[in-house]
């Protein structure tokens, strides 16, 4: 079960709190706060049957000191400004903390994609595209997919954008890679969370071989966490998705499991483990446990049952504020989403360049900047956690805050 957050409230808090930390002026403070610009339009759809129906798009655009504002769109029946708003502002902070030259945004309709025909989700896409043009650019805004978004959505985003300006690959990221899209950027974000578990392992005295680990979401996030931290020696003991989870205490065979998953989208009836809930998942004890899956997860009725030594949040916002404080006081380690899966942004700005460049990097190249850049977020906020004594999710937000006040003062108003 998650629980729903008051997304402003939380954001608001954890900014104040490392605003607090790195002792920001009080009217930087409120501007940093505020949304630079929100766009909320109308989207007409004529369906199939000849019907006419109107959904509510948004794009909001949190934050550009560094850069052009950059950002998923979200299809999902519970999206409202409150939650774009606050997804817009986590981009600036995370942006900035991987230290890529941009700013934060987030778009989205309120809409259940999958009670549409494909038909219609591509005229909805189109012209929800269109009613958002006149803020977007490839120096301006460039959007991204997002949850029930994809490389396909991101084509005709594309697509729809060329008709109105000329071809402009670099508009939008994620696009299939006959597009233009990044070698390496489907598994970025797992690749990402690897990583940042790693270098997580070394700064707690864990030994990676043989380390257990639980991930709750085996989707594109948690599938590729899973293979490449068993690459890297761990013992994946538990691993669930929306219909249920499995248990395999020595441990999953998870080149076979990983295949089974890619080929049938769920790891229901793979032959490994034994059924147990997601909420079981997460009482397991182990060393990592990963959420992959979505926000409010761990909240204040069951983080008292977490026995994992260190969360890793690989999902955005899984840890409901109430809970992260009862994490604290149980000293299990909170690894923060700006951080852990800040990799499919990361290759996301690579994409860019590809197509600002006109030209097509190799994976290897892909993946040793993608590397460089994890290690060396996660090395900043180590050395400011260690030097203001604080959590690693207060050091993240305090790195990113004080990197955009920096450029937002350099810029003037
Ligand atoms: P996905 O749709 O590929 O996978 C989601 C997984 O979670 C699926 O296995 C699904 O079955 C499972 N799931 C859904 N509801 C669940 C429930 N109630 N309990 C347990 N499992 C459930 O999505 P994804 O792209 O892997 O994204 C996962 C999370 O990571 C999201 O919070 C997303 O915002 C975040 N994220 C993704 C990316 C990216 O590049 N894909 C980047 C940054 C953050």
């Amino acid at each position: 079960m998650a629980v729903k957050v008051n997304n402003r409230k939380a954001g608001d808090d954890q900014f104040d709190r490392a605003a607090e930390l790195i002792g920001l002026k009080d009217n930087i403070r409120d501007s940093l706060k505020m949304p630079d610009r929100e766009l909320m339009v109308e989207v007409p759809l004529r369906k199939d049957d000849g019907t006419l129906q109107s959904f509510r798009g948004y794009r909001v655009q949190h934050n550009n000191s560094r850069g052009p504002f950059k950002g998923g769109i979200r299809y999902h029946h519970e999206v409202d400004l409150d939650e774009v708003r606050s997804l817009a502002s986590l981009m600036t902070w995370k942006t900035a903390l991987v230290d890529i030259p941009y700013g934060g945004g987030k778009g989205g309709i309120t809409v259940n994609p999958h009670e549409l025909s494909e038909r219609e989700l591509e005229r909805l896409s189109r012209r929800f595209f269109r009613a958002i043009d006149p803020i977007i650019g490839v120096n301006k805004d460039i959007p991204a997919p997002d949850v029930n978004t994809n490389a396909q959505i991101m084509a005709w985003f594309a697509d729809e954008y060329g008709q109105l300006h000329g071809h402009t690959p670099g508009i939008v990221t994620g696009k299939p890679i006959n597009l233009g899209g990044s070698l390496g950027r489907e598994a970025a974000t797992g690749k990402g969370t690897a990583i940042i578990t790693r270098e997580t392992a070394k700064r707690y005295d864990i030994d990676l071989e043989g380390a257990s680990v639980v991930i709750q979401g085996f989707g594109n996030v948690g599938s590729y966490t899973g293979k490449f931290l068993s690459e890297m020696g761990c013992k994946i003991i538990a691993v669930s998705d929306v219909h249920g989870g499995l248990h395999e205490p020595d441990g999953f065979d998870v080149p076979s499991l990983f295949k089974y998953n890619y080929d049938n989208r769920t790891v229901k009836d793979c032959g490994q483990g034994k059924t147990l809930s997601n909420e079981e998942l997460l009482g397991l004890e182990c060393d990592f446990l990963i959420p992959a899956a979505l926000g409010g997860v761990i909240h204040k009725m069951n983080a008292d049952q977490l026995k994992c030594k260190i969360v890793i949040e690989a999902a955005n916002g899984p840890i409901t504020p109430p809970a992260s404080e009862i994490l604290y006081d149980k000293k299990i380690h909170v690894v923060p989403d700006i951080l852990t899966n800040a990799g499919g942004v990361t290759v996301s700005y690579f994409e860019w360049v590809q197509n600002l460049q006109q030209f097509q990097w190799d994976e290897d190249e892909v993946n040793e900047k993608l590397e460089k850049r994890m290690v060396r977020a996660f090395n900043e906020v180590s050395s400011f956690c260690d030097e203001k004594k604080t959590s690693l999710r207060l050091a993240a937000f305090g790195v990113a805050i004080d990197r955009v006040a920096h450029s937002f003062e350099l810029r003037g108003i």
